[in-house]
């Protein structure tokens, strides 16, 4: 199977090649031509397999230049009982009679970014050897608070990679902040950007398309890849847990085989989500993908009305991973929206560079109504909802996994729709304590990561592993760049 550009489906290439490039020569998308189906009786076949199992399944179809021992390799090492602290990966955990919640944040950075980004750098080194690569990749990130850690953690000292890192300087959370200065390896770089999300990721689009800066480092022997989630290595292994979620909702008999479910997703990049869809497209019976929001609602808005519009004012949440203005992964779903209508992609995504607003046909709006339900919050439900959980369930929950279950509530209340939903729970909650804290109506906060025990101690839930070890780190990075200087950055650690 090859891949294609969203904005030019003749120009194709293998997997590899498409992870190993990251983003198409015309700033289009690397996407699947033709999506694999699952066979009949695939998703029983794979009730039996253990995660590490499901994910060679469902990837060697999409991974022709990658043999099953290959994945099954790196399977077993992304996935292994020395980075997840549960043998079930993913576990999926029922909070009522029609409510299951897909654990994401068990892996060692406890966000789902884990879930790809465990994957990612196995499948690029492989994919550089592959290609015949002779110079050293350098992964830069802009992230808006897991991405980077993730990022970070997945590629620190695997050989033939760099890793530089850029975060907004007062987007992310102080444990984030410090998940990332903390980080260790040879290989890895971070520095904090004056802005917020959307301009750190506007300045790594720069350091991207700078041709002077690609010949300089070219000549030093670098080139430059990305593992955002608009990198096909990045959406592929999140397929795999929504497959996974329901392969282990058959198997406990909570739904039976054909049976759809609503999947409620807190959406920021519209990676997870798209990875939904595809899972739906591979055979998963799904009704309804139900897209939540913070106060940034720009989807919300998109998949009410058809017309995208980033052209308002941009908020700082306690869901800062959804802290969002523009959704790149979007264009992966008009594509497929249009019926791999490339000369339509690029008009729309034409228009959103130039005025920052596009409006999508007819035929695409009835398909976005037929697949998507869309709502959004502000931090006080949020809150709100984080304290019901707890209070209702004794379930603690992160302030983005809140929103989804305030936006399923919304749904449900809307439209009476009482099919089976398994809700995305995409970070622990010891990563957002101070707000957690706020919610559970305590006013004290501890500092630094003392608060990680007050959160423990408040709710006798034990902070996972990774997080609590952070208290004895020493700090390695703390440069902040203007950011317009971000070149100098990179000038320096790749000298
Ligand atoms: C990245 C992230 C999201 C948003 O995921 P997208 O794939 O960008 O839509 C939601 N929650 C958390 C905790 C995240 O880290």
């Amino acid at each position: 199977m090859q891949y294609v550009s969203t904005r030019n489906k003749r120009w194709r290439c293998s997997a590899s090649e498409a992870i190993a490039q990251g983003l198409a020569p015309d700033g289009g998308l690397l996407t699947p031509e033709v999506l694999p189906k699952l066979s009949p009786n695939g998703l029983t076949t794979m009730t039996d397999m253990s995660y590490q199992q499901r994910a060679v399944f469902v990837m060697n179809s999409f991974l022709e230049d990658f043999t099953a021992s290959e994945l099954s390799s790196y399977a077993n090492h992304a996935y292994g009982p020395d980075k997840f602290d549960t043998k079930e990966v993913a576990p999926v955990r029922a909070v009522d009679d029609s409510t299951y919640c897909l654990e994401l944040w068990h892996g060692p950075t406890c966000a789902f970014k884990d879930m790809a980004l465990q994957m990612l750098p196995h499948l690029l080194s492989a994919s550089l050897v592959k290609n015949e690569e002779k110079k050293t990749v350098c992964i830069l990130v802009a992230t808006s608070g897991d991405t980077g850690k993730a990022a970070l953690e997945g590629f620190r000292d695997v050989d033939k990679t760099r890793i530089l890192v850029f975060y907004p300087k007062d987007g992310v959370s102080d444990i984030q902040q410090l998940q990332m200065r903390t980080q260790e390896g040879g290989n890895v770089g971070v520095c904090a950007v004056v802005g917020n999300f959307d301009d750190a990721q506007t300045g790594v689009k720069r350091l991207f398309s700078d041709e002077s800066l690609r010949e300089t480092l070219a000549e030093r022997g670098y080139f430059f890849s990305s593992a955002n989630s608009i990198n096909w290595g990045r959406i592929l292994p999140q397929v795999v847990y929504y497959i996974s979620a329901y392969c282990d909702l058959l198997r406990e008999g909570k739904v039976q085989k054909g049976e759809a479910v609503n999947i409620c997703v807190p959406t920021g990049n519209f990676g997870n989500i798209l990875s939904a869809y595809y899972a739906g497209q591979m055979g998963v019976p799904i009704h309804k993908l139900i897209c939540a929001s913070n106060r940034n609602n720009v989807l919300t808005d998109f998949l009410l009305t058809g017309v995208y519009d980033r052209n308002r004012t941009f908020y700082n949440t306690m869901s800062p991973s959804m802290d969002i203005l523009i959704s790149s992964n979007l264009e992966r779903m008009l594509f497929e929206f249009t019926e791999h209508d490339d000369e339509e992609v690029r008009g729309y995504m034409e228009a959103l560079a130039q005025t920052g607003r596009y409006e999508v046909s007819e035929p695409v709006k009835k398909k976005l109504e037929r697949h998507f339900a869309a709502g959004c919050c502000d931090d006080a439900a949020t809150q709100a909802m984080i304290a019901k959980m707890w209070t209702e369930r004794r379930y603690l929950i992160d302030t983005h996994t809140a929103v989804a279950f305030h936006v399923l509530e919304q749904y449900r209340a809307g439209t009476g729709d009482a099919t089976p939903t398994i809700v995305v729970s995409t970070a622990s909650p010891f990563k957002f304590c101070d707000n957690v804290l706020g919610a559970l109506g305590v006013r004290e906060l501890a500092d630094g990561t003392a608060i990680l025990n007050q959160l423990a101690e408040v709710t006798g839930v034990p902070a996972p592993a990774p997080l609590a070890a952070l208290a004895g780190k020493a700090v390695r990075f703390d440069q902040v760049v203007e950011k317009d200087r971000m070149v100098d950055q990179v000038l320096e650690m790749l000298k």
